[in-house]
């Protein structure tokens, strides 16, 4: 396993989008979010449940569970998480955390899901030196093919705001 050296340039960009670090929205669509990704990619859906201060936000995927720190409901935190949650599941647990591959996921998902413009997301974590692989390699199609799996052909929308 690789050292995960991009946590820390990962964490800092994150703190930059203010609406990223607080509630704003109820659990139930940080939810939505967790299972709107997961149908995209065609994977089963994890536990989302909530958590006080004693410890961070995670996601454990052979637990098929992520919990949410109290005070982070909110689309980007869902999206890091459950970026996670897929990367774990199609790989395996040896992708370092916030790996190039991990981080197209969550970009691809932040863009999905409109939470801010694409330029905008690209150039704001290019600035804080983050770097990850093309998008198309970590698309729905790609890893689900990657997976031995077909995705449905109907249209997976993101929840509504
Ligand atoms: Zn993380």
């Amino acid at each position: 396993v690789t050292v995960d050296t991009q946590a820390s340039r990962v964490y800092a960009w994150e703190y930059q989008w203010g609406d990223w670090n607080v509630d704003t929205v109820k659990l139930s669509q940080v939810r939505a979010y967790v299972r709107w990704a997961c149908g995209l990619y065609g994977i089963r859906y994890p536990s989302v449940r909530q958590h006080d201060k004693l410890s961070c936000t995670y996601s454990w995927s052979h637990g098929r569970k992520i919990s949410i720190l109290e005070g982070q409901n909110n689309c980007a935190t869902a999206l890091h998480e459950v970026a996670h949650y897929i990367g774990d599941s199609i790989f395996g647990g040896d992708m370092p955390h916030h790996s190039p591959q991990w981080m197209a996921i969550y970009l691809w998902l932040l863009s999905a899901a409109k939470v801010a413009p694409k330029t905008a997301l690209f150039a704001s974590a290019k600035a804080n030196g983050i770097t990850w692989v093309p998008l198309w390699q970590v698309s729905p199609k790609r890893l689900a093919g990657l997976a031995g799996k077909r995705l449905p052909k109907r249209k997976i929308r993101p929840p509504a705001r």
